[in-house]
């Protein structure tokens, strides 16, 4: 059976519910003044070869810290930094690349994420690529979900996925597997809704390979077995 994205979507959409993703503090924004948006770029950063548990407990230490804004992090020692998003791994590496994507956004845009998150966003993109540390994955969460522009993130689990279901495409590249998934649920769906397909989809794959598709996956028990090919199954 042939399994296209927007399938894999209607499944899974059923099968978890509205998964809600990314999550954001709006009370300590709201409280403090700052951009919500922020912490989602702070997010795709810190979620970097860790899991999301991990991350919270950094998110953590810079709400302690007061430290969630473009700003006050610019304030922050590089050790300071470190300290404060320890647990989340890397954290030499993550601090150097906070700071230099809070230097770009400071020198190019002023601080203000409406700026960065308006005008072309091709050569947004290329611009985020350009910082160190910084990969399609990174720069497309970044503006998907604290940019509400409609890209899809392509991640290990939705190659591990395609793989398995076997969705059609002609290789394994981060560009080709993005524009195939683009593609279908650009077909299916109308503009105005795909920033939310393309949220909730990515949230639901996530969730999805968690669950029942891990590197030995739960095919009994998952929700996409009626439609899988997995040799597993067979
Ligand atoms: S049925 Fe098995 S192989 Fe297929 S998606 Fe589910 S867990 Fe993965």
């Amino acid at each position: 059976m042939t399994v296209t994205p927007s399938t894999l979507y209607q499944l899974l959409q059923s099968f978890f519910g509205n998964l809600d993703w990314w999550p954001v503090d709006s009370t300590y924004h709201s409280y403090h003044h700052t951009d919500p948006r922020f912490e989602i770029l702070i997010g795709t950063i810190l979620t970097q070869n860790t899991t999301w548990k991990n991350v919270e407990k950094a998110l953590d230490n810079l709400k302690q810290a007061h430290a969630l804004s473009i700003y006050q992090i610019q304030k922050l020692s590089h050790d300071q930094l470190t300290q404060l998003i320890k647990p989340s791994g890397f954290f030499n590496q993550k601090a150097t690349r906070l700071q230099q994507l809070t230097n770009y956004l400071i020198t190019r845009y002023q601080g203000d994420l409406n700026k960065l998150f308006s005008g072309d966003m091709i050569q947004r993109r290329l611009e985020l690529l350009s910082l160190h540390g910084i990969g399609p994955e990174t720069a497309d969460s970044m503006l998907l979900y604290a940019g509400d522009i409609p890209i899809f993130v392509i991640d290990a689990y939705t190659k591990r996925m395609c793989h398995r279901l076997t969705i059609t495409v002609s290789n394994d590249s981060y560009d080709e597997i993005q524009h195939r998934f683009q593609q279908d649920l650009n077909h299916h769906y109308p503009s105005d809704q795909l920033v939310c397909i393309y949220r909730q989809l990515h949230a639901l794959i996530v969730e999805c390979a968690k669950q029942f598709c891990r590197p030995k996956p739960l095919c009994s028990t998952c929700p996409l077995s009626t439609v899988c090919e997995y040799p597993c199954l067979k």
